[in-house]
């Protein structure tokens, strides 16, 4: 799957807006994504798991280990493709933490799986998630990079769509500064 064919399936399911955003963070952005709306086909969630898993199945993962809530769709389906066990972190009083009964150990080797890579901040607290428990962390594997340098976390890094997406300030929106109507992205859903 190339990154024009996954931008299209992400246009078509409106995971992928283009205009003038306010962010939840207050930030504004000419980009709004939200991966959800595409993975809730599950026929684009498989297919994207299937590309993902095509560019790491060459790390023999044992596990794939995802941040909640974001990451648990697209990891399920990198894992099913890749013939690995799917388990995901979820926070517990502000820190990421394996419950449920998940357990990691030094036999595992684990790919770190999330829709969205952004500072990466949240891929590496995964990471050592699996680490505290022992495991080989081998690499990560997102939907989209929204970074601008893939070796920015450390870690070999498998994406389908490198993407920048830029945020303002809204009194240094260049957007706003143009005049164009800012609109709060679900609100219009
Ligand atoms: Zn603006």
């Amino acid at each position: 799957m190339t990154q024009s064919e996954v931008l299209d399936l992400f246009r078509a399911s409106g995971a992928l807006l283009e205009g003038h955003f306010r962010l939840t963070s207050g930030l504004h952005s000419p980009k709004y994504l939200q991966s959800a709306l595409v993975l809730q086909h599950p026929e684009h969630a498989t297919a994207i798991g299937e590309a993902l898993a095509a560019r790491a199945r060459h790390l023999q993962p044992t596990a794939v280990l995802s941040p909640a809530l974001g990451g648990i769709v697209v990891g399920q389906e990198v894992a099913r493709a890749i013939g690995a066990r799917a388990l995901f972190a979820e926070r517990q009083e502000g820190k990421l933490t394996l419950r449920r009964g998940f357990t990691l150990g030094p036999a595992d080797r684990v790919l770190i799986c999330e829709d969205v890579i952004t500072t990466g901040g949240s891929t590496l607290e995964t990471a050592a998630v699996a680490q505290a428990a022992g495991a080989n962390v081998l690499g990560a594997a997102g939907i989209v990079d929204r970074g601008s340098d893939p070796g920015r976390l450390g870690l070999p890094l498998y994406t389908l769509v490198q993407m920048e997406v830029p945020s303002y300030q809204p009194d240094a929106c260049p957007l706003c500064a143009s005049g164009i109507p800012v609109v709060k992205p679900g609100s219009r859903a």
